[in-house]
């Protein structure tokens, strides 16, 4: 039996007023262990977060981190820093970080084997663009990104990772997967991690995101391989978070 996992990636949006709110808002309605909820700020705000769930149900993760430990890496936030400021979490790879930062998958291989070293859990994003759907590529790209991180790390890394599948497609454009192309990845991506480890594969939590809304998050996950979501636009929006949290743990 897994338990869903609904993870807010706030992206670059909020300031100190609008996160308060935000969370006076969550920390109201959410305090059932039914679903795991799990928020992820700008970095520059997890302190003011970390104060603000310290009497929650509610997770702290990051967005990204430094593969660095420490030293002369302008602009970066390493592992320590997050464990300092109680970060459980760390979502890696995000198709915004592949596609405007360059994140490669031997990058993401690299900063997914120091989180699990650090003792975080990581949140491994992976998905297709349209043209590679469109081209019938989907499982290919997916299993590409996930061999390079297994390969890499280890399977027996992934014992406390989640795997985000987030098409690019579907991200921040409104465009949902339908609820059979979501459970259609998601098993294929579930028996890509059991003919490592069928044990591991039977546990381990698999999110879907990508437009998910109040309106579609309960039939999405309804199918038996989606854990739960990876939140971008709608967990900025408090009614709309509650709410997708609420399906998840129905
Ligand atoms: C995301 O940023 O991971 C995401 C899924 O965004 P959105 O929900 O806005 O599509």
């Amino acid at each position: 039996m897994r338990t869903a996992l609904v993870a807010g990636n706030w992206k670059m949006n909020g300031n100190s007023a609008s996160i308060n709110a935000l969370m006076e808002g969550l920390n109201a309605e959410l305090k059932s262990n039914a679903v795991d909820v799990l928020v992820c700020p700008p970095s520059i705000y997890l302190s003011q977060v970390k104060a603000l769930t310290a009497d929650s149900v509610i997770a702290l993760g990051a967005q990204n981190v430094s593969e660095q430990n420490n030293g002369a890496f302008t602009g970066e936030v390493s592992l320590e820093m997050l464990l300092d400021l109680s970060c459980e979490y760390v979502i890696l790879g995000h198709s915004e970080r592949r596609s405007l930062y360059a994140e490669s998958d031997d990058l993401v291989a690299d900063k997914f084997k120091a989180t699990v070293a650090a003792g975080l859990k990581p949140i491994l994003c992976v998905g297709e663009t349209l043209e590679e759907r469109e081209e019938g590529n989907t499982l290919a790209v997916v299993e590409r990104q996930i061999k390079a991180v297994v390969n890499a790390a280890g399977i027996e890394q992934f014992t406390d990772a989640v795997i985000a599948y987030e098409p690019v497609w579907a991200i921040g454009t409104g465009k949902t997967a339908t609820p059979e192309q979501a459970q259609e990845v998601h098993a294929a991506i579930r028996n890509m991690i059991a003919e490592c480890d069928a044990e591991l594969a039977s546990k381990m939590r698999i999110l879907y995101g990508g437009s998910v809304n109040a309106a579609n998050a309960a039939e999405l996950f309804a199918n038996e391989d989606v854990d739960g979501g990876l939140v971008g636009g709608a967990s900025l929006k408090t009614n709309d978070f509650i709410a997708i949290c609420q399906a998840a743990g129905a």
